[in-house]
């Protein structure tokens, strides 16, 4: 019978693998693993070892692993018509019963989707129609963009410039020259100078230190505003009070667009259908990718706003049809999983489970780590939610990275039998369990959790590292 080391060595010697150390994997100095399977919020490797998978995948599998549903819808689709190009107003029939469905689900002003295969060639997809938006309305110079330090919006040339990560442009040569960031609406680590704001008053400074870029750079100059409603792979960080309502004041005032990066909060992530919803936001473009197939099939969405539509239309009125399509764009299988996934969600009410359950979570998390020696925050909505360590609660410091504390905590989490990820940036465990999840599964979620941080706890203490 073939192992799963059987596996892993073969693995090792052809495969590229993400986010990777390629050196490490490559020679065997680092694990992998070989998932087979997965059942409601748990997956299964080729040794058959069950695992909660506390993060739904990368935020994605919102239904829930091995939907019967899903491979019916897909595979019926298939045998229909798996194929067909969407260009020149080629259709097919999920792909209108989809369209029809995100329009309703968004409204907001919503008017038309663009079909793509990830989040981020969606914002690709996002910078070219800004770019376009400006021409067709003769402002050659208003092409910028400003997204914020510790945005997430892809790993592309263009959109791994928007992402605001060091490790998604160093040795990269990004970003690219018409992307600037702003402050990170990150309230607990404020600066020493904002040390004694209140959320509001550091909303309100997030808002002036924009306000002050758009002016350096001449508002002339300034097309866009990008962001997550909550700040995703840079440390699941909502929003402090008031910040959505001050940004985008400031955008009206110099005729900045907003794109709204839905992937993430789009379809129910955080209670509400989009994350715009939950925060008075009114997008003209919004993206969105993982929450609409749950990951079934690989889809992602641009849609886009009556304001902007219209200006596209008169574009193309002047010059011609647009110059912008992917051979899989509107993709048939996607479009399926898609109409499916979405279905699943109505009908088993997944959205208020995110929003009830959630609640739930961000419950369970303050009391079993809002006093525990190693965490310095606890935070989320719904069911996004995180623990940030320090050694120090009053003065929020951090480890020093060499330690990581992160790493080690989602890795003691794993013999747990949980997945809750280290995010790439400071020591911060995040969770995104599927929106299927029950308050029993909850309740073992943060058991595991508590016995991992416990365990690097009492490490971090006998290394000398720690003073609990
Ligand atoms: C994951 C993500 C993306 C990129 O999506 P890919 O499918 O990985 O290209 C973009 N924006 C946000 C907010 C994301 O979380």
């Amino acid at each position: 019978m073939t192992t799963q080391n059987d596996l892993i060595e073969r693995d090792r010697k052809v495969t590229f693998h993400a986010s990777t150390h390629l050196r490490d994997y490559a020679h065997g100095d680092a694990p992998g693993r070989v998932i087979t399977g997965g059942k409601g919020i748990k997956i299964v490797d080729k040794e058959g070892r069950e695992t909660i998978d506390g993060f739904a995948g990368l935020y994605c599998v919102n239904i829930g692993y091995g939907r019967t549903e899903m491979a019916e819808a897909i595979y019926k689709q298939a045998l229909e018509l798996s194929y067909y190009h969407t260009y020149v107003g080629t259709s097919n029939e999920p792909l209108i019963e989809l369209s029809e469905k995100i329009i309703k689900l968004a409204g907001m002003g919503m008017s038309k989707v663009y079909y793509g295969m990830s989040g981020s060639d969606a914002n690709e997809t996002q910078l070219k129609i800004v770019r376009y938006y400006n021409n067709v309305l003769g402002r050659a110079q208003k092409k910028k963009v400003i997204s914020r330090q510790r945005g997430y919006h892809g790993s592309g040339i263009a959109s791994g410039s928007l992402t605001g990560l060091p490790a998604f442009h160093n040795h990269f040569d990004l970003p690219i020259d018409t992307i600037r960031h702003t402050e990170a609406p990150y309230y607990y680590r404020r600066s020493d100078a904002q040390a004694n704001m209140s959320e509001r008053e550091f909303a309100k400074d997030c808002a002036q230190k924009l306000e002050e870029m758009i002016f350096r750079e001449g508002p002339d100059t300034v097309a866009a505003f990008i962001g997550e409603p909550v700040l995703g792979t840079g440390g699941i960080v909502p929003p402090p009070e008031g910040y959505w309502e001050e940004i985008q004041k400031v955008l009206a005032k110099y005729d900045v667009l907003l794109i709204a990066d839905e992937v993430v909060t789009g379809f129910g992530r955080i209670g509400t259908d989009f994350g715009s919803h939950f925060y008075g936001m009114k997008p003209d473009l919004i993206t969105v990718a993982k929450g609409l197939t749950s990951a079934y099939q690989p889809l992602s969405g641009v849609i886009v706003g009556d304001k902007v539509w219209s200006v596209l239309e008169q574009g193309t009125g002047e010059y011609g049809p647009i110059g912008h399509g992917w051979t899989y764009s509107g993709h048939p299988l996607g479009a399926a999983a898609g109409l499916a996934n979405l279905e699943i969600i109505e009908r088993e009410g997944l959205t208020q489970n995110a929003a009830e359950t959630g609640a739930y979570l961000q419950q369970q998390l303050q009391a079993t780590f809002g006093e525990h020696p190693l965490v310095g925050n606890v935070r989320g909505v719904g069911l996004l939610a995180a623990l940030e360590f320090s050694p120090n609660k009053a003065t929020r410091a951090q480890f020093a990275p060499a330690l990581k504390v992160g790493p080690r905590i989602s890795a003691a989490a794993v013999d747990e039998d949980l997945i809750a990820r280290a995010m790439p940036h400071g020591d911060i465990l995040g969770f995104a369990p599927p929106l299927v999840v029950t308050r029993d599964e909850v309740d073992e979620i943060i058991a595991r959790a508590k016995r991992a941080v416990d365990r690097v706890t009492d490490e971090l203490v006998k290394s000398g590292d720690f003073k609990a």
